[in-house]
């Protein structure tokens, strides 16, 4: 294994403004990596800092990957405002264990986000999609604030073109472009909506990545509509720095985010009192 402390060199080589706040980062590595849905890569802005990040590109062997991130603060506001095209950052990882995909095969998969957190789920999906033949029906839900806030909007008539596949969008409020779902995510969750979509509770697995607040309430949805803590996965991206275990800033109970997740299964932290922030 390459040493963990060990940065790569990555070269921005296209930068895609998703929202007025989220950017897509194509990377071009300087070695072939190795990373599966889920796991995350730790990125470093050269003299600003380090920051985790979950790639949204299809995962397996590469030399390209694809970073989308939102603005908030240090880091974030650096790579928006001054990285361009050509410039040079350093990758470290991947960290993490990643989605459990051999569990999902022969079930149909829930994938809930919410904002930025489909950048993440956009790898599951990838990978889901690779193997299309060994999963039920895949059920993808994502809500934002607007519509404005929607990452990777050019793709999701190609995803709902695949058979298998449902793309189920919502927004908090009503806005004068849209003629869809109005409502928090949640309610593409409701119990007559998984009915009309022909989800089988019993037969699925949920996976959910978006704010802590929404993976709070997309879990009790869930375990609402007859979801088992067993058959829920949650992305625990918070506050993270080592990537291996050792700095404790993440951990939930006995696990940390970094090492044993960062997509958990409720089941195994549902009793620790820090789950949701
Ligand atoms: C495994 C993992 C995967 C992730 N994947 C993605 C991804 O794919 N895309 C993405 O956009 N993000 C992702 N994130 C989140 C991302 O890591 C953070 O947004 C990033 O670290 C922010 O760094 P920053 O230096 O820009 O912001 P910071 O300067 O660290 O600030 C971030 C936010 O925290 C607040 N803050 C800063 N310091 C404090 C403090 N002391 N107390 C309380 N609040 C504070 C700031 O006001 C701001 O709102 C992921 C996180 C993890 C752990």
């Amino acid at each position: 294994m390459d040493n963990i402390y060990y940065p790569r060199e990555a070269t921005i080589k296209d930068i895609k403004e998703e929202t007025p706040t989220i950017k897509t980062y194509a990377l071009k590595l300087n070695k072939k990596l190795t990373f599966k849905a889920g796991q995350f890569m730790q990125l470093t802005v050269p003299g600003v800092g380090e920051a985790p990040f979950t790639p949204s590109s299809s995962p397996g062997d590469v030399k390209e990957m694809e970073i989308t991130i939102m603005k908030t603060g240090r880091v974030t506001d650096v790579l928006h405002e001054k990285v361009k095209v050509g410039d040079s950052l350093a990758l470290r990882g991947p960290f993490g264990k990643g989605y459990p995909m051999d569990k999902f095969e022969g079930k149909e998969v829930l994938v809930v986000g919410g904002g930025v957190g489909l950048a993440p789920l956009r790898s599951l999906i990838y990978a889901l999609f690779d193997k299309i033949e060994k999963f039920k029906k895949i059920h993808i839900c994502y809500g934002t604030k607007s519509p404005v806030d929607q990452c990777f909007k050019d793709e999701y008539k190609k995803w709902e073109s695949k058979k298998k596949v449902s793309v189920n969008l919502t927004i908090d409020k009503p806005h004068p472009d849209w003629k869809g779902n109005v409502g928090l995510v949640t309610c593409l969750l409701e119990k007559n909506y998984l009915q009309k979509n022909g989800v089988d509770v019993a037969n699925s697995y949920a996976v959910s990545c978006g704010p802590e607040i929404m993976l709070k309430f997309v879990t009790f949805k869930l375990l609402d509509v007859g979801f088992k803590p067993e058959q829920i996965y949650l992305s625990m991206n918070r506050r993270m720095s080592c990537g291996v275990g050792k700095c404790a800033r993440c951990n939930i109970g006995p696990y940390y985010l970094c090492k044993d997740g960062p997509d958990m299964c409720y089941a195994d932290i549902k009793d620790y009192p820090n789950v949701f922030g």
